[in-house]
C-alpha cells in the first residue's frame, strides 16, 4: 500500500500534464514502514533524459538520482518509489517499464495523460528477489 498526501498526488499528476506529450518522471521519498506500507513525505521531479523517445520512454540521470537520494537522506527520507506518465496510453506498466525497474520493494506509479489531461494514476510494487523473477504487482494508493 502506498500512502501519499493530496498535494504530492496532485503534483505528480500535474507534472505529467506539463510534460505532455512527453513522459514525465520523478522520485517518491518517504518511509517504508514495517507493515509494508510505503508513506510518501515528498516527491522530487526529475528530468527525462530520453530525448530520443520521450513520448514513450523515460530515464532518470543516475547523477540526479544520487543527488535526490542524498537530499532526501538529509531530511530523513528514503527513496520508496518512482513515478512517470503515459501520454495517451493506459496507466499500466509496459514490458519496458518492468525491464527497467530495478528497485525491489519500491512503488512504481504511472499516470495516464490523455490529450494533456491526467486521468488514472495507478501504483505497482516491484516484487521478487532478482531480475529473473521480478514482477510489478498492483498496489493500492491511499491519498491522505
Ligand atoms: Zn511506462
Amino acid at each position: 500500500m502506498l500512502n501519499i498526501q493530496r498535494k504530492d498526488y496532485e503534483a505528480l499528476r500535474q507534472h505529467g500534464e506539463e510534460t505532455y506529450p512527453h513522459e514525465c518522471c520523478g522520485v517518491l521519498l518517504g518511509q517504508m514502514n514495517e507493515d509494508g506500507v510505503r508513506a510518501v513525505s515528498s516527491i522530487a521531479r526529475a528530468a527525462n533524459t530520453r530525448t530520443d523517445s520521450a513520448h514513450n520512454r523515460y530515464n532518470i540521470d543516475p547523477k540526479e538520482l544520487i543527488r535526490i537520494q542524498r537530499e532526501g537522506r538529509q531530511r530523513g527520507e528514503d527513496i520508496i518509489g518512482f513515478y512517470h506518465s503515459h501520454p495517451d496510453h493506459p496507466a499500466q506498466w509496459s514490458k519496458t517499464d518492468l525491464a527497467e525497474a530495478h528497485w525491489f520493494s519500491c512503488s512504481y506509479v504511472i499516470t495516464s495523460v490523455e490529450k494533456g489531461k491526467a486521468v488514472l494514476t495507478n501504483a505497482f510494487e516491484l516484487t521478487g528477489s532478482d531480475e529473473n523473477d521480478k514482477q510489478l504487482v498492483d498496489e493500492k494508493i491511499v491519498v491522505v
